[in-house]
């Protein structure tokens, strides 16, 4: 037997009710914050995620499924392409591309899997779907203000709000402008020097190669050296202080509640200022639902014009994870089960079923229009098996096709649960169905 790929998985109904659950809401909420998808490719060149994820960030180094293309075409030979890990740097490569400066301030949301060769867990996998936005823009636009900062930050709070998802914590950290990071860099390696060679090896690789992400070392024993590390915060300067202060002060403002994580870092020279992260205890080992910050540098460090930035990507598969709400409690069973009885009735059984598909059901139904659900029987079925298959759907109504409720033009419509049936004329049907 074929089965899926370790660290992949089939989305299956009834869950699949939760993910449109999911979808259909923080497609409602973007559009209430005038954000606009965007779709860029699955896969990028790999040079794309070196330079706008990192070369030092393990999702680089250890992480990426690469492939080196086998096209005909010279220029197609031995490039090598990448599915993607993260979507931010597809999104400014976009940005760039399109020289989509022109528009000003953009707002862009995205959805979609990412790929990443992690060890799999629960909440942890190789294909996994993130829900991204970011907004960037020319420095004119006022992408760099901590106004979008809040914005971005406070229309997540609305996300898990809608979804329904309490409980969660959220931690905020500035990692300063480039220049604090250089004289905080400088601070951490002369703190790390005496200590380090106690640390766990990985731990000791990543005070070598990029200081800050020390911070990120998981190894219970390494603790109690990083707690006694200086701080970025020791070192922002003025304008870096102030940006962060008023970030903070707009939330408040907003009501959204907070924790500062002086210990949240982001490695990357082109990440900046603001930095953030969703937690929620119900996940277990995995808690992040979500992470996302400032990036000042990133579009120039891709060849770009400067275009500050600031995004998220919420782990979908976590923030599902995390709902409290079962299948049942996003979708509704069929409204009516049509049951065709005996030769030739197929088709009346199908013309009914259009014009009732056609109809409002009067009825909400999470991320979809609420015309009713209509399920189509066969003429072959016995009247019993109808019964059956119509009662295993948890069909409200069942709908009685035969000759002559067609000569009639009036049909037997059956309400299961109460058993109540009455005979309803072709052009009532639908307002009848609707009716609880
Ligand atoms: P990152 O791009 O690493 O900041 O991740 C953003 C969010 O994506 C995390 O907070 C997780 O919720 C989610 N995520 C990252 N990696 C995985 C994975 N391998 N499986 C499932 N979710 C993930």
């Amino acid at each position: 037997m074929i089965k899926a790929v370790r660290g992949t998985r089939d989305l299956l109904p009834p869950d699949t009710a939760l993910w449109n659950f999911v979808e259909a809401t923080v497609r409602d909420v973007f559009r209430a914050y005038n954000f606009q998808e965007i779709r860029t490719p699955i896969f990028e060149s790999t040079e794309l995620f070196a330079r706008g994820v990192g070369e030092e960030t393990d999702i680089v180094a250890k992480e990426m499924f690469t492939w080196e293309d086998r096209g005909r075409a010279e220029s197609d030979k031995g490039q090598s392409l990448t599915l993607r890990p993260e979507n931010t740097a597809g999104i400014v490569r976009a940005y760039i591309e399109h020289k989509m400066w022109d528009r000003g301030l953009n707002k862009f949301f995205a959805i979609g899997p990412m790929f990443r060769r992690e060890r799999p867990q629960k909440g942890r996998y190789r294909q996994f779907f993130q829900i991204d936005a970011e907004v960037i823009g020319p420095p004119s636009s006022g992408s760099e203000s901590p106004a979008r900062d809040a914005e971005v930050i406070e229309m997540v709070a609305t996300i898990l709000d809608r979804l329904g998802i309490t409980g969660w914590t959220l931690q905020l950290n500035s990692v300063g402008c480039p220049a604090d990071r250089d004289r905080f860099n400088e601070a951490l390696r002369k703190a790390l020097e005496p200590v380090v060679h106690q640390m766990d090896p990985d731990c000791q690789r990543r005070a070598v190669t990029n200081p800050l992400r020390v911070f990120d070392c998981k190894v219970p024993e390494d603790q109690p050296i990083i707690e006694k590390l200086p701080r970025i915060s020791q070192f922002l300067d003025e304008p870096c202080r102030k940006h962060f202060e008023e970030v903070q002060a707009i939330l408040r403002s907003t009501g959204v509640e907070f924790q500062i994580n002086s210990r949240l870092v982001r490695g990357l020279d082109y990440y900046t200022r603001t930095a953030f992260e969703f937690t929620h205890d119900a996940l277990g080992a995995q808690n992040a639902i979500l992470g996302g910050g400032r990036y000042d540098g990133l579009s120039e460090s891709l060849g770009g014009p400067p275009a500050p930035g600031i995004g998220f990507a919420i782990g979908e598969d976590r923030l599902v994870l995390s709902l409290n709400k079962s299948p049942e409690d996003v979708s509704r069973p069929p409204d009516v089960y049509i049951a065709p009885l005996g030769a030739g009735m197929n088709r009346e059984a199908a013309r009914l079923a259009r014009e009732l598909r056609k109809s409002n059901s009067g009825r909400g139904n999470p991320g979809a229009n609420n015309n009713l659900i209509v399920e189509l029987g066969d003429e072959n079925f016995r009247l019993k098996k109808s019964f059956e298959a119509a009662d295993k759907l948890k069909s409200r109504y069942i709908l009685i096709v035969g000759e002559n409720e067609v000569k009639a033009n009036a049909f037997a419509l059956k309400h299961l649960a109460s058993g109540k049936q009455v005979t309803v004329p072709r052009a009532e049907l639908a307002a009848r169905i609707q009716q609880k």
